[in-house]
């Protein structure tokens, strides 16, 4: 399995490195860091953030193979006031703000990053949210960020097994 990483916004170059290595390490894929997108799409004036699902839209249509979009500006999707990350379930493209998961450690920020990226691109190989401890546990604030596992529970480890093919 390939993945390109994609920056969006305000993303410091030494974050995505860092996401990607730590991605192909986790996923036994192979990730790629490709040309960022200054400016953001999906800008909703009447809420000041942006769509996620104008963002996964846009990087499907700018990118082949599965791809993962890290925002640095927050996202929306309805009916949520805000949303760490959204994915398309058994689909190409994730995509994961940075907005959010800030922390003055940044050990601590890298492992909130990483947790909902895992998590996003698990909904693209169609896994679902999980009562396991499972990083494909839902999670709503950051306090559930950072409680929850990192792992994958045994089920879910099967179709990340598969994915690698
Ligand atoms: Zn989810
Ligand atoms: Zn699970």
């Amino acid at each position: 399995m390939r993945l390109s990483l994609v920056g969006i916004g305000r993303v410091e170059g030494d974050t995505l490195e860092w996401l990607c290595g730590a991605l192909s390490e986790v996923l036994g894929w192979r990730c790629r860091l490709e040309e960022g997108m200054e400016v953001c799409p999906g800008y909703n004036p009447l809420r000041g953030q942006y769509s996620a699902e104008v963002v996964l839209w846009t990087l499907s249509r700018r990118h082949t193979g599965r791809v993962l979009g890290v925002v640095s500006e927050d996202i929306y999707a309805e009916p949520m006031n805000f949303v760490f990350g959204l994915a398309e379930l058994r689909g190409r493209a994730a995509v994961v703000s940075t907005f959010r998961l800030r922390h003055p450690e940044r050990r601590r920020f890298r492992e909130r990053l990483l947790k909902e990226a895992l998590h996003e691109l698990g909904h693209t190989l169609g896994m679902r949210h999980c009562t396991s401890p499972c990083v494909m546990s839902f999670s709503n604030s950051l306090a559930e960020v950072d409680e929850k596992s990192m792992e994958f529970c045994q089920e879910h480890l099967r179709m990340l097994r598969q994915s690698r093919g």
